[in-house]
């Protein structure tokens, strides 16, 4: 792996974040950053701060104390990726896709995220070589390949319609989504050229799949972004995580997806939080998950609504969350396509709720 361009746009200096939300840049603070790093780009905090959500930049991006201390409810490996990676760079926990992390850096570090970024990116060599591996996996019966990372839209257009042409190559190839958080963070990544690399350099557009967190981050911004791509015929989804402190209440879920969807940007996936160590103020128990989504039902409209979806431990991939069934122990089974029955076990929830919108 070499050292890799910094993200388009400048950052807010670690100290002037700290003066804004009123904390203190402590030896916690810069242990967690060698867990996950800090990176707070100028242009989401200045649209945070004139939204007065603030309060969202300290809860999702500031480190916890909690982040440098043992967690017994962690799980080192929460999506069980461990011995689904035919290649340092891709991923594969189903028949038909495969995931290829493009690149290892964010432009902004969720504190929540299971890939804790380690700040490298893969040379052009090293993804020559994984789309080798894709194109290995295609004779096999994979037909989608997944960007994520690290958020792929990091790398720069150069080396971004290059990828994207190898696997146009790659036969049997159908499909290629482009997972990113660059409208929300760093909308101004979303740029004429880069749409223009992502139409003009493979077969078929991408899909493109905005992660997003909470409804200020609807920002005029994301929005001009979302334009940009759904102008030149890009069609968009979201994915959500729900998160205790941010999200977990119905309204703000309906004011996210309502918004989203009224941007021509379906609501694909809502993440039961996964088991990152560290990240337990950010659990809500499957119970509560659930009476949250069927409260959500009644507020949107039906192509508003995600898929309330848990990705398991084992690999196994994710499933609806209703297809869990308590055990009898205080934890869950959910019986697998094919037969196969797991045991889920769900770790305490600690966060605050979120509070409920004004
Ligand atoms: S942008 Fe995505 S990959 Fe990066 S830290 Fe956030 S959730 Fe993780």
């Amino acid at each position: 792996m070499n050292r890799g361009h910094q993200p388009d746009g400048r950052a807010v200096p670690l100290a002037e974040v700290a003066r804004r939300l009123g904390v203190s840049v402590t030896d916690d603070v810069r242990r967690a950053a060698r867990r996950l790093p800090l990176r707070f780009p100028r242009s989401y905090v200045d649209q945070l701060q004139r939204a007065g959500a603030l309060d969202l930049l300290a809860r999702i991006g500031w480190p916890d104390p909690e982040e440098t201390v043992p967690d017994p409810g962690g799980l080192d490996d929460p999506v069980g990726e461990a011995g689904r990676a035919p290649h340092p760079l891709v991923r594969r926990k189903y028949p038909d896709r495969a995931i290829l992390l493009a690149a290892s850096r964010c432009h902004f570090y969720c504190r929540f995220c299971f890939r804790a970024g380690v700040d490298i990116e893969p040379s052009p060599a090293e993804l020559a070589r994984a789309v080798g591996t894709i194109a290995r996996l295609a004779r096999d019966g994979v037909r989608e390949v997944i960007l994520s990372g690290g958020d792929p839209l990091t790398l720069d257009d150069h080396r971004l319609g290059a990828l994207l042409a190898d696997l146009g190559r790659v036969e049997g190839i159908a499909t290629v989504r482009i997972h990113t958080r660059a409208p929300v963070h760093q909308p101004e990544r979303v740029s004429e050229s880069l749409v223009e690399t992502l139409t003009g350099s493979a077969r078929r557009p991408p899909w493109v799949v905005i992660h997003v967190s909470h409804p200020a981050e609807l920002h005029p911004a994301f929005d001009e972004a979302v334009a940009r791509l759904r102008g030149h015929g890009i069609p968009l989804l979201s994915q959500s995580v729900l998160l205790a402190g941010v999200n977990d209440a119905p309204e703000r879920l309906a004011a996210l997806f309502g918004g989203l969807y009224e941007r021509g940007v379906k609501p694909y996936y809502l993440h039961h939080p996964d088991r990152v160590p560290g990240t337990a103020r950010f659990h809500v128990a499957i119970e509560r998950g659930r009476g949250i989504v069927r409260a959500l039902r009644a507020l949107l409209p039906g192509p508003a609504m995600p898929s309330y979806v848990v990705d398991l431990p084992d690999g196994s991939g994710k499933v609806p969350v209703d297809w869990l069934e308590p055990d009898g122990t205080g934890h869950w089974r959910v019986g697998l396509p094919g037969g196969k029955v797991l045991r889920y076990e769900e770790r305490p929830a600690t966060g605050r709720s979120a509070e409920p919108p004004p």
